[in-house]
């Protein structure tokens, strides 16, 4: 074996031959792959190796379109045949719910350029003869769905690789990795050591073994899983391949297998494996059967595929296979180990193998992903997904893995896990709570505790009228909301201003202001959204998205800066309330010495200042888009605080409010939100951020893109839709129509409390952003006409939050 190397990826499984073909296809030939045994010995020989287009999160299902179009490139480089059939598939509804839920599947998958097509029994029952009609009301059917070779997809992947000047060392195993102080890693092997650049885990099973060589818990578990192939039958003598099948309610997949069907399950009394660490002499092998564990998922698909039962069993496969806590997988770089890179907890090997190892590449060759991948950053999760946490959530999600996740509902698996100080006063005020990065955060407030739970529902639920409540309560009153969920950093030290001018695209605050800010990328895209607050000359607090504070430290950790300069995650130290309203300032008052008025304290101001007792940062900023404060402090002043203002609210119709209410309020005032409205795949003009960007401060990260995406006017724009609708609102992702073809999609949506209507932000082609008329957007199956909003439906010339 040679001694360096510019790439070592660890694991020879299907997820790390992709990762090494797509570098050698980037241009980068010194690459290795080091395999403990031969390829494939983990998940990889025993999958099914079914493939799917489906995905919850767009940007993951266009990576699995990718995937299953790269099989024929890779037939044709290798001349290793990779078992391909594409058989098409069927996604089978047993009910009402499922169909309406495969509508909005349809809908999704059209401006994703996806062919679905949604078919009636009767036409499901003629592509696919073996089930029982009556037990089902409908289905989605996908031209591209079908099965490949485990075996034969890894060798075309490795052969593609080596033709690119790859290399392949197996029955070799990775028994420990080690930083130089130069930064390159020492990978030592019992057949020697050898230096590389970069290292990629793609451990598969063992990518938490591989993980803890260089001190890393990664958020992964191995499940136990059945699938069963059937004696042969005589129904499927003489005629082509049949077609895939998802049972939904059924919780099964069934393809065929030469002359019979394989059956497999995602069972509810799931079993993981090897909870705590993977064995090492865990090769090419199965598991014991256990054949009482799917008993009851296969009563039900006896029941739905009566020929099944009749065909016998011929073999069952119990093997294991990795998830990370949301089922999606875990890449890209790690946050403090330099060019360490992680591929691992794909759970669909042949859906997305080819997609995680393309984005991986692209992001290891040229600094970038070149995909919104944001649904498989190892960077969304953090210290809260310890390895009981994992346990919990990826038995969860296995055991739901076919069932219908409700827009307004929360899954109950790990909770409660971190609490603020006054969880239990939002509790005694029949809190309905929401889980965010483990984080429990009100949602909405019952009127009492036995009506205080979500009923789930694609539609209106029955928090509607008591959201309503909430966001009249800010129209009219002052509404006091908890804001801790949001990441914050304080930047203290010589050389913070500049530093902070050249991360973002605004220019830095004056001492005692606030500005909002995007960061972008070299290619100009929007990597965040922050509020940037400046406390002294060189001492910032910074406040942006939770969920995205392992992400924003891993980016401010590449553009390092300097020594003088400290930069200190505080989410959890700083915690934080806000009053919203127009009697929010009265409310304050009460409360602080300060003159609050305009003169005294305007609009984006932020200061040091006593709340009652309680030390505290305010700002005056509210995301409600009306008059509004935001107060943060120390966490163990926010039950003093949250009592002073509930003491001083009353007589002046304060309300405690939650996340639903903010969403309602910041989506009429047409707020944009990270991960929503703000991705990579945006650039700031488009996003309607561009007021925030300072082409004329000087250099920073972004600017020239920015530059060109100002003067061309870029490809998109964020619009406002009113949607005639009468009992449901849109969540994201619809399709847009206009003039009867889609033209965009939906990024947030609510019903405007304040404004009577269905609201939703979108994207759309910048040349349709000003038509007057013809737009529809569809919510479950259904065009609604929706009317371009020229400008905010709220307040849009900004007057009250000014005020
Ligand atoms: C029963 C079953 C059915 C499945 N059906 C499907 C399906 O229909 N469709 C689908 O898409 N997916 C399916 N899967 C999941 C699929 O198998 C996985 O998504 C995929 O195999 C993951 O590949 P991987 O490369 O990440 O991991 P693995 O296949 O586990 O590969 C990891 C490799 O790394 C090597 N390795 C680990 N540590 C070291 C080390 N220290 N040194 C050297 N080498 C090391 C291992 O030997 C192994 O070969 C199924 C899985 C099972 C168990």
């Amino acid at each position: 074996m040679k001694s360096h190397a510019k790439v070592v990826v660890v694991g020879g499984g299907v997820v790390g031959v992709s990762v090494l073909y797509h570098l050698t296809k980037a241009g980068w030939k010194d690459v290795l792959l080091i395999e403990r045994a031969e390829l494939t010995s983990g998940s990889t020989w025993h999958a099914a190796g079914g493939m799917h287009t489906l995905n919850g999160d767009p940007n993951v299902a266009r990576l699995q379109q990718y995937t299953i179009n790269l099989y024929k490139e890779l037939e044709r480089i290798s001349g290793q045949s990779c078992g391909l059939h594409i058989t098409g598939g069927i996604m089978l509804a047993g009910t009402k719910e499922r169909l309406e839920w495969l509508k909005m599947a349809k809908a999704r998958g059209r401006y994703l350029g996806m062919d679905l097509e949604i078919v009636s029994v009767d036409e499901a029952q003629k592509m696919f003869p073996l089930m029982d009609k009556t037990q089902f009301v409908g289905g989605l059917y996908d031209p591209i769905e079908g099965h490949v070779d485990p075996y034969g997809v890894t060798h075309a992947y490795a052969k593609s690789a080596q033709i690119g000047g790859a290399e392949i060392v197996r029955q070799c195993r990775v028994t420990d990795i080690r930083q130089r102080t130069d930064g390159s890693w020492d990978i030592i092997t019992p057949q020697g050591n050898i230096n590389a650049e970069h290292v990629v885990n793609a451990g598969g099973l063992w990518a938490r073994e591989v993980g803890r060589m260089v001190g890393l818990e990664l958020p992964v578990l191995a499940m136990e899983h059945q699938y069963l192939i059937t004696g042969d039958m005589p129904e499927l003598v003489g005629r082509p391949e049949i077609m895939t099948v998802l049972d939904f309610e059924g919780e099964i997949y069934t393809r065929q297998e030469r002359g019979g069907m394989l059956l497999g399950t995602y069972e509810k009394a799931c079993v993981p494996w090897s909870p705590k660490t993977t064995p090492w002499d865990f090769g090419q092998d199965l598991l014991a059967n256990d054949l009482e564990r799917i008993a009851p998922s296969l009563e039900v698909g006896f029941r739905h595929f009566p020929a099944l039962e009749k065909a016998g069993i011929r073999k069952i496969v119990n093997g294991p296979f990795t998830f990370a806590p949301d089922g999606n997988p875990l890449i890209g770089p790690i946050r403090g180990l330099r060019n360490f890179w992680v591929a691992c907890g794909v759970m669909a090997g042949f859906s997305q193998g080819g997609g995680v190892g393309l984005s991986l590449a692209n992001w290891m060759v040229h600094g970038d992903p070149g995909a919104d991948i944001w649904g498989m950053d190892v960077a969304r999760y953090g210290d809260w997904t310890t390895l009981a946490y994992t346990n919990a959530k990826v038995r969860e999600n296995y055991s739901r893995r076919f069932r219908i996740r409700f827009p307004n509902e929360e899954l109950p698996a790990g909770r409660p896990l971190r609490t603020t100080p006054i969880y239990e006063m939002l509790q005694a005020e029949h809190a309905v709570f929401g889980d965010y990065c483990g984080l429990e955060h009100p949602l909405w407030f019952a009127p009492s505790a036995a009506e205080a739970h979500d009923e789930i529902s694609f539609r209106r639920s029955n928090a509607h009228p008591h959201v309503g409540a909430e966001c009249r309560a800010v129209n009219e009153a002052v509404g006091l909301l908890e804001t801790s969920a949001y990441g914050k950093f304080e930047i203290t030290g010589s050389g913070s201003a500049a530093w902070l001018s050249r991360l973002m695209a605004n220019k830095v605050p004056a001492v005692g202001r606030i500005t909002l800010t995007p960061m972008l990328n070299e290619r100009g895209k929007l990597i965040g959204d922050f509020t940037m607050c400046r406390l002294a000359e060189e001492h910032f607090f910074l406040i942006g998205t939770y969920a995205a504070e392992t992400w924003y430290l891993r980016w401010f950790e590449r553009h390092a800066p300097p020594a003088t300069v400290s930069v200190r995650p505080c989410a959890m130290q700083y915690v934080g309330l806000s009053v919203a309203g127009p009697r929010s300032r009265e409310l304050l008052q009460s409360l602080v010495s300060e003159d609050l008025s305009t003169a005294g304290f305007a609009f984006m101001s932020f200061r040091r200042m006593p709340v009652g007792m309680v030390p505290a940062l305010v700002g005056r900023v509210s995301f409600t888009g009306d008059l509004g404060y935001e107060i943060w402090v120390s966490s163990e002043y926010q039950r003093a605080l949250y009592a002073a203002l509930k003491q001083a609210g009353q007589g002046l119709g304060l309300r405690s409010i939650g996340g639903r209410a903010l969403n309602a309020l910041r989506v009429e005032k047409g707020f944009g939100t990270w991960a929503r409205e703000y991705r990579p795949i945006y650039g700031p003009y488009e996003a309607g951020l561009g007021r925030f960007v300072d082409l004329n401060k000087g250099e920073f990260i972004g600017r020239e893109a920015a530059l060109a995406e100002k003067q061309s006017g870029g490809a998109l724009r964020l619009v406002t839709f009113a949607i005639d609708t009468v009992d449901v609102d849109a969540l994201g992702d619809e399709p847009i129509w206009h003039e009867g073809k889609v033209v965009g999609w939906v990024t947030s949506g609510a019903y405007g409390h304040r404004v009577g209507r269905s609201i939703a932000l979108g994207y759309v082609p910048k040349e349709l952003a000003t038509a007057e008329a013809g737009f529809e957007i569809e919510l479950i199956g259904e065009r609604r006409p929706a009317a371009r909003q020229a400008a905010a439906p709220f307040d849009p010339s900004g007057a009250r939050m000014r005020a």
